[in-house]
Formats: structure tokens, sequence, C-alpha cells
């Protein structure tokens, strides 16, 4: 599959002619696209949407409207979100919206999902760089082998998957699974040393036509070569039934839900600049008899694979909102977000319960902020920006969760109706590492800005990240470094800490 071109220079974006046109910024045409949008955002706000003015060192001149040169660098943020910055392959978001579109187009789609075996003991030999060389290996030896048509993807660390909508002549999956392995096995040479490489896959058959339960049934199958070591799995029905979700779980869980065992803990979120908190993110927790607090990692896949989630949901905006109102009274005005899965939007109950909620308590919607998953807005995209706008429109705060992670290109932002964008925290914590994610963070924020919204960054684990983000524009920061998330009576409602200067 190969991707157009991408313009890098601003003189791609218009045609030269001999008239001079005249207007605020003019720049030369082999300006970067980049440093074009900066430029282009700095104006004062009233001449921010005027064109910008090209001129080529022959002297003619051009012009370029400024939503084109936000595009073209939306069209770089999308490329690097995209691609896996270590092998070169489509990452998880990537292969995910290719493999639905097949099938939406008709294709019949296997896919084989690939774990490496004991990668960490790999990790502690090579360390880092040899461990990164070895994946690199992996990667290649997986796209050498698995035939034209079909396409190979990193989902993340030692995960990979193939998608198949052809076999090789004389090939079936397992046969094909088998020669993948021999490929990767190696030995490989990294740094003089020969590494062999072993590796679990499952493969989910065709024969589904929603590419999420296709991979879950070879991530499954995959799971269950590894525990019985026999290399390749291929999934049947009755190996779903083994691994079905924690049904006495899940079932503990309902009644915890209804004997008051749900707790909700609240994140501060901090002005990026001042460093004053700002509002709260509602997290839940599970008080559990036996096991003590359980975070949400452990119930809560469960719960969204069954309506347990619309009920928890219901229970935690209830909570959110009594808590919110308990803190006006109080005097304190405190801006609270809830996370809404996709499912519970997509009740036609969602937004009159959520209005219904905020009049009982009495709290102001501006207080509410809703905060929803990229994916979950792509999943169901029309039914969901329905209701977001709705609530909007009562003055319910909107953010996209996460962002980054999915398949949203910056150039769908316009259409969605947000008022703030959290940047994923695998961004943040990347960003000292690779150019490639702090010019993502640079480019979410140029444009968020130009669209009106707010960008928070979360996932702040120490004071120059903190400080970085701020510099780079981004208006709120959430993260380990500022606060972790606490009991309502132990949130900081005061001024948040100050800024400690460096020993
Ligand atoms: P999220 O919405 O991305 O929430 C942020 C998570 O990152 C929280 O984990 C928080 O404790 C953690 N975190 C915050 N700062 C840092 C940091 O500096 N470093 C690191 N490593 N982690 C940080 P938590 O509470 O375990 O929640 C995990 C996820 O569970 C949430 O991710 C959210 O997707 C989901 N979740 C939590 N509460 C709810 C809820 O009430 N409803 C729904 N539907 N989902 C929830
Ligand atoms: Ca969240
Ligand atoms: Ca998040």
């Amino acid at each position: 599959m190969s991707a157009p071109r991408l313009p890098r220079k601003l003189g791609e974006l218009a045609v030269p002619t001999n008239r001079r046109p005249v207007g605020s910024l003019t720049l030369p045409a082999g300006t970067d696209i980049d440093v074009a949008a900066e430029a282009a955002l700095a104006r004062p706000a009233g001449e921010r949407e005027e064109p910008v003015l090209v001129v080529w060192p022959d002297g003619r001149c051009g012009i370029v409207p400024v939503m084109d040169v936000l595009a073209a660098m939306a069209g770089r943020y999308a490329k690097l979100t995209r691609t896996d910055q270590l092998t070169g392959l489509p990452n998880r978001g990537m292969i995910t919206a290719e493999g639905q579109r097949r099938l939406d187009s008709g294709d019949l789609v296997a896919v084989l999902h690939l774990g490496l075996d004991q990668f960490q003991d790999a990790n502690d030999v090579l360390g880092h760089h040899g461990a990164d060389a070895l994946l690199y290996r992996v990667a290649v030896a997986l796209t050498a082998a698995h035939g034209p048509g079909n396409l190979a993807a990193r989902l993340d660390g030692d995960q990979f998957l193939v998608l198949l909508t052809e076999l090789p002549g004389g090939h079936t999956a397992q046969s094909l699974g088998r020669q993948l392995a021999a490929g990767i096995r190696g030995p490989h040479q990294i740094d003089g040393l020969p590494i062999g490489v072993e590796v679990s896959i499952g493969i989910s058959p065709a024969g589904h036509h929603d590419f999420q339960v296709l991979q879950r049934r070879a991530a499954a199958a995959m799971r269950r070569a590894k525990q019985e070591r026999t290399g390749v799995v291929e999934w049947t029905p009755g190996l779903d039934s083994t691994q079905r979700v924690d049904l006495r779980q899940l079932t503990e869980l309902r009644s915890g839900l209804k004997s008051g065992h749900l707790r909700l803990h609240y994140q501060p979120l901090h002005d990026a600049v001042s460093r004053e908190m700002n509002g709260v993110e509602a997290l839940v927790r599970w008080q559990h008899p036996q096991r003590g607090l359980l975070p949400p990692g452990v119930f809560l896949p469960d719960a969204e694979r069954s309506d347990v989630i619309l009920e928890l949901t219901d229970w935690v905006l209830a909570e959110a909102l009594h808590q919110a109102a308990t803190w006006k009274r109080n005097g304190h005005h405190v801006p609270v977000s809830v996370n809404l899965p996709a499912a519970y939007l997509a009740q036609e109950r969602a937004v009159p319960t959520i209005l219904a909620m905020l009049r009982l308590e009495r709290v102001p919607a501006e207080l509410l902020t809703v905060e929803i998953t990229e994916t979950a807005v792509l999943t169901r995209p029309d039914e969901v920006a329905a209701q977001l706008a709705e609530l909007r429109l009562r003055g319910v705060r909107v953010a996209i969760d996460d962002f980054g992670t999915g398949y949203t290109s910056l150039g769908l932002l316009p259409r969605l109706p947000i008022d703030e964008l959290k940047i994923d925290r695998s961004f943040v914590v990347q960003m000292h590492e690779s150019a490639a994610h702090a010019t993502i963070i640079d480019s979410v924020i140029a444009i968020a800005r130009s669209l009106g919204m707010k960008v928070v960054a979360e996932g702040v684990e120490d004071e120059p990240t903190a400080a970085d983000l701020a510099r780079a524009g981004v208006d709120l920061l959430q993260g380990y470094h500022l606060n972790r998330p606490t009991p309502p009576e132990a949130v900081p409602l005061l001024p948040a800490r100050p800024l400690v200067p460096a020993a």
C-alpha cells in the first residue's frame, strides 16, 4: 500500500503567478509546512484566517488558504500516528482501520496475531538498543514472508499482526503461520551474537464482518498457543468459552454496585502556566470486601463487554455530580470530567439522563466535561456526534480522551463537536525521546488552537516534561508529577502546590 507523498514545503501548496497580492504574512516558497503553520497561527486573532502569501526566488507569488497549510501539517501528523516508529510497519490504529475497510468492501479477511515468547529476556540480555534491533529484524522477517496483498503491523511491544486477504499458493493459514514462525526464529545477528526468537501465533479464520472480533479471536488463540507451547493455534468457538468474561467477577460487580462498593477518586488537572488546579477527572475504583481497592483495569474491560457498564456509568455520573454539588455548596467551583463509554452514548436516554442529573444536583452544565475516546467517536460517528452536539448545546463540555492512539485524522477535527483534546500519555512519555512525538504534540496544539479547543496533556510524570508542555502551549496538565488520583476529601481545593525550584 503506497501513501501519496505529503507536501513538505509551502511552495508545493500554491500556484506561482506574476501578480503580487498583499497580505499580513509573506513567506518564501521553501518554508517548511510546520514552520509556515506556526507562523500563520502566531498572527493576531483578527488576521489568523487570512491566506498566506508565498514568494519564489524568481519573484513570482502565490496564495495559500490558511486551512490548506493546517491540513497539510495534519497530513504529516496522520502519517506519523499510523506508523510504528521503530519498524516502519503500520500500527494498531492503521491496521484496524484497514482491516475494517477491507471487510466493508466485501473481502474475506483472516487475522494472524503473533506474540514473541520471553521477549523480556531479550531485553535483559541485549539491552534496549539490542532488543529494538531484534524487533526490527522480526518485522523484516514478517514482511518478507506473507505474500503480496497481505499486510503486517506492529500492535505494541512484542505483538504483531498479519492481515490476510489472500493465501500464497499451496498454503493454509496454519502452514503460512508455521512458515512465518520459521522466518522469525532466526537466528538474527544482533551486536555480533546469533539470537533466536520463538513466537506464538493465533489464527482467526475469515468468517466475521467485524475486524475487532477477528482481532480478539486471534489474540485468544495466540494466548492458547503460548500456554500450550504449541506454536500455532487456530481459533474455534470452543476456545472462546474457556476465555470468556469472568462471569463470577461480573456478577459480584453487579451486586457490589448495588451495595455501594464502588468509589470515585479524583485526579486534578492544572493550568499549565499558573499550576493552579482547574478541575478534576473522576476515576472509578471498586472497594472489594476481600480483594481490597481494585483499579478499573481489573473490572472495566469485562463490564464494558456487558450491560453492567451502563449501570456503572449511571452511578459514576450521579456520584461525580453529587460531589461537584457538595464542593459548590462549600464555595468551590470545581469542573468535573467523567469518562463516557461509547455504549453509554449510544443509548437514546443518555442525553436526557445526564441533563436530569445536572438539574437534580443543581450543578451548572458548564461544570461537567464528558470524556470520550477517539475510537468510540469513530465506531459510531453519526450517533455519537449527534449526542455530543446536543450535550454541548446545553453547556456540557466535551473532551476527546487518549487522543493520538486512534485513527482520527486531524483533518476530521473541525467536524467534531469538541472543546478539549487530551493528548495520550504515550506521546507525553516519549516526547523527550523522539522528535516525531514532539512534532505530533506541537501539531496537535497548533491545530487545536486554531479550532478554539483546549489541549490537555496526560501522564505528566516529571517537571521537565511539565515545563516543556507549558512552553509548547498545552493549556492543562494532568499526571503523577502534579497530583495522583485521591478520594474527594483529599483533593487540594486551594491553589495547587507551587512550583518547587530544582535543587
Ligand atoms: P484514562 O481516562 O486515560 O485516565 C487516566 C489514567 O491514567 C488513570 O488510571 C490515572 O490514574 C492514570 N494516570 C494519571 N496520571 C498518570 C501519570 O502521571 N502516569 C501514569 N502512569 N498514569 C497516570 P486509572 O484510574 O487506573 O484508569 C484507567 C482507565 O480506566 C482510564 O484511563 C479510563 O479509560 C478508565 N476509567 C477510569 N474510571 C472510569 C469510569 O468511571 N468510567 C469509565 N467508563 N472508564 C473509566
Ligand atoms: Ca479519561
Ligand atoms: Ca486518557
